[in-house]
């Protein structure tokens, strides 16, 4: 009995003195804080989804007209000419696009050519130079945009009337067209759509509505139509 009073008053008399023995040093509980090696967890490893295989073609035309344009496919087009004087949003159904068959020209030289034929003046709304003739990349906006008239471009009575005839100066039979006029091309298409609400189904090339070889062969359509918005 008196040994375990004993052992009662040592235990009784370490607790009050506050016995280092019975507390953790600061160092251990640092150590004890960061697990062992053996315990960590890898890093979780992200699900991998491959790309479906039309996303990827969109992605490689991108980056191929990307590459020849030098990135500046969002650059709005340098625009010489009145946009939206008198526009009528209603009134524009198609987007018919054109080449000159020619290697160089620019509005003047198709305006005196077509008022030869008796028309009014120049067929088409708008002219892109290639840099001979008007700078490259450059869109020349016609009378006929500017007074929101019908073109002289289709040769069918509906495209003529509710298309916008697009003219890209040069031979595409023989030659492409520039990169700077295939980033204009797209920023107009794009703003033309945007303004007229022209669904991505109604713009074609000549040859889609008339026998003919306008716009010629080398025209991009594929990469043209990946780089549209709608
Ligand atoms: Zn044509």
């Amino acid at each position: 009995m008196r040994v375990i009073r004993l052992a009662l008053a040592c235990s009784l008399l370490l607790s009050a003195a506050g016995c280092s023995v019975w507390q953790k040093p600061v160092a251990e509980d640092v150590v004890l804080t960061a697990p062992p090696e053996a315990e960590r967890q890898p890093a979780p490893v992200r699900e991998r989804r491959e790309p479906q295989p039309l996303l990827l073609e969109v992605r490689a035309a991108v980056a191929a007209l990307s590459y020849n344009i030098r990135g500046g496919l969002l650059r709005p087009p340098r625009v010489e000419g009145r946009l939206e004087a008198r526009l009528q949003r209603g009134k524009w159904r198609h987007i018919v696009i054109h080449h000159s068959a020619s290697d160089a020209g620019n509005e003047a030289i198709f305006d005196k050519a077509h008022k030869e034929r008796r028309w009014r003046g120049v067929g088409y709304h708008f002219v892109i130079g290639n840099g001979h003739g008007s700078s490259d990349g450059l869109v020349e906006v016609t009378f006929r945009w500017e007074q929101q008239l019908s073109g002289a471009h289709a040769g069918v009575k509906e495209y003529n009337e509710r298309g916008v005839g697009i003219c890209l100066v040069g031979d595409f039979e023989r030659k492409h067209p520039t990169a700077k006029q295939m980033e204009a091309l797209v920023g107009l298409v794009n703003y033309l759509q945007d303004r007229c609400s022209i669904p991505t189904g109604n713009i074609m090339g000549h040859r889609h509505v008339k026998s003919t070889r306008c716009p010629g062969k080398n025209l991009p359509w594929y990469e043209f139509f990946s780089l549209l918005n709608h």
